[in-house]
């Protein structure tokens, strides 16, 4: 036998139950508009997936990188601004004493014979030089900047102690050949790959 007052608890009980199940989609909605809003701000990946190479015996991705390496040219910078105004400078031990007292390029911030400071020359333009010896480059590995194949030459310059390297723009090299010096004024790459050399007799 169920008293009245329990019927009616009862009775109760069960209505508070009707009550929730009317009120909870509403709650639940608007939690998962509320979730929704927070999954708009997630976190989220910027980078670009990396690539395994190989996952066996161990895994093994390629993860890119680069890094600017500030590079000063310090005592050398004139010869740098030279190349950009379309001029080859070069160096030379003042020493009197100094049993070397040709111009040099790469240029040196002191004698290497005699460690005295060197002083700048600009050569007079056209700079007129013959080629030493040159080799093809195929592969040029990283770091040089210049398209495959190119010609590596080595130019013998009047007055110089050495014989620097660079490169021919055009053209295909012989040992004693004549080639001019020219300039990467427009757009200059600040290196010394703007300076290069060009046929001066024909081909
Ligand atoms: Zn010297």
């Amino acid at each position: 036998m169920i008293s009245k007052g329990v019927k009616e608890e009862i009775s109760m009980v069960k209505k508070k139950v009707q009550t929730k199940k009317k009120v909870q989609p509403k709650k639940k909605a608007q939690m998962k508009k509320r979730i929704h809003k927070e999954k708009e701000k997630q976190i989220k990946f910027i980078g670009q997936v990396i690539k395994i190479r190989q996952t066996e015996p161990a895994t093994v991705i390629e993860w890119p990188r680069s890094i600017t390496h500030v590079h000063t040219y310090g005592m050398l910078s004139p010869f740098f601004k030279g190349l950009r105004e379309g001029r080859l400078m070069a160096a030379r031990c003042p020493n009197e004493k100094c049993p070397e007292n040709r111009l040099w390029i790469p240029p040196r911030a002191h004698c290497p014979d005699c460690h005295t400071e060197m002083v700048w020359e600009t050569l007079p333009n056209p700079v007129i030089g013959r080629i030493y010896t040159f080799t093809e480059v195929v592969y040029a590995g990283t770091g040089i900047e210049l398209s495959t194949p190119y010609w590596q030459v080595d130019v013998e310059i009047p007055g110089l102690a050495t014989i620097p390297k660079s490169y021919l723009l055009y053209g295909k090299p012989h040992i004693g050949m004549k080639v001019k010096a020219e300039f990467r004024t427009k757009n200059p790459t600040n290196t010394v790959l703007d300076y290069y050399w060009v046929p001066y007799e024909l081909l």
